[in-house]
């Protein structure tokens, strides 16, 4: 078998995440339109016939599924199976998500192979002689133009920038592989799972953003902007002074020194729209800014800006949201 394109799959608990839909759908629409050779690679445990299923829905001919229960996702482990398998299938492109799993792993990966790594991809323009991508660097402060030619590269590309495209489905070919066909490293043998109930989703993932700042005076306040969050099933977001004042884990943190997020809807409360912040938030494709100052920074990077208190607004908003949304159920 010999492939083009290798990507690397994450699931929860046999539920495809959706930035790889977003990559499969993306990878398996070349496949058939362009001929492009794509490989997916699935790994870990609780793997059903309908993950095959799903991705096979994506576009996607082939499958290589390592399934072990006992297995730990370390990034050592991740590395040592993908370098394994890019050794014998020798893909031109190795894509894996812009999560943190990936990203642990990612570098890993590069230097064992010896390739190009390019990290945060937004954009990707994928053609047979030439492969165009973009990135930010600099904190979202200037745009990075690479060319891939004829070298081997990987690449982590950024949640919600590529979008779900609609595919011909088919059904896979799926190679097993055994346990003495990939360099599976013993040290990384599960002892004992301990899962997090509704663990918040990483928040470079998300599809909706609430993101507070230092509008919001005390910790008490963060249950109105949860109860807002819950309604639009996003993820709660801050500035950096918020975080230092440990409202937030230093996780949520958007920005130059936090993390850079692509979301469908922003909601930002309280926010000034100082440089630092905003060089976080730039790609997201809707922005709403509720801020008490008519003149506040944070209104030039909205697309929608409501001037007031957000004391005033927020259980206004979350009250008329849950409305629409038991009207639309
Ligand atoms: C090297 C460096 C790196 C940095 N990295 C980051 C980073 O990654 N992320 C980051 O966020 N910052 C970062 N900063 C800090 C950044 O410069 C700003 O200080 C910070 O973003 C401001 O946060 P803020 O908007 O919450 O607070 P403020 O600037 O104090 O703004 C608060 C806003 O809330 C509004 N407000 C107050 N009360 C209400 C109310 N009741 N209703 C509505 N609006 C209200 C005010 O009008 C104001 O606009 C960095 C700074 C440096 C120097």
């Amino acid at each position: 078998m010999s492939c083009d394109v290798l990507v690397v799959v994450e699931h929860n608990e046999g539920r495809l995440k959706n930035v790889s839909i977003e990559l499969l759908s993306y990878f398996g629409r070349l496949g058939k339109d362009n001929g492009v050779k794509v490989v997916a690679f699935v790994f870990g445990d609780q793997i059903s016939e309908k993950l095959y299923c799903d991705i096979g829905k994506l576009g996607i001919l082939q499958i290589v599924s390592y399934v072990d229960n006992d297995l730990d996702m370390q990034p050592g482990l991740i590395a040592g199976m993908t370098v394994g398998l890019a050794k014998k299938i020798k893909p031109k492109l190795i894509v894996m998500a812009n999560t943190v799993r990936s990203r642990d792993s990612a570098p890993l990966i590069a230097q064992d192979l010896d390739i190009e790594m390019y990290s945060d991809i937004i954009d990707i323009d994928y053609k047979k002689t030439v492969i165009n991508l973009t990135r930010l660097i600099y904190g979202g402060k200037a745009i990075e133009k690479i060319k891939l030619l004829n070298q081997q590269a990987l690449i982590t590309i950024r949640p919600n920038v590529l979008g779900n495209h609609e595919n011909e489905a088919f059904i896979p070919k799926i190679t097993r592989l055994k346990i003495n066909e990939l360099p599976i490293n013993q040290t990384y043998i599960t002892k004992a799972k301990i899962t997090k109930e509704k663990a918040q989703k990483p928040i470079n993932e998300a599809e909706v953003i609430i993101a507070i700042g230092r509008g919001l005076r005390r910790v008490d306040d963060l249950n109105m902007v949860n109860d807002l969050a819950r309604v639009v099933d996003g993820v709660i977001g801050s500035t950096r002074p918020v975080v230092d004042m440990g409202f937030v884990r230093r996780s949520h943190q958007i920005g130059q020194s936090g993390r850079s997020v692509s979301p469908r809807l922003a909601i930002l409360l309280g926010i000034s729209g100082q440089i630092q912040f905003v060089a976080g938030i730039s790609k997201a494709k809707t922005i709403i800014a509720i801020n008490k100052d008519a003149k506040a920074t944070i209104f030039k990077s909205a697309d929608y800006g409501i001037v007031g208190d957000i004391y005033a607004i927020i259980p206004i908003l979350t009250r008329e949201l849950r409305k629409l949304k038991l009207q639309n159920r």
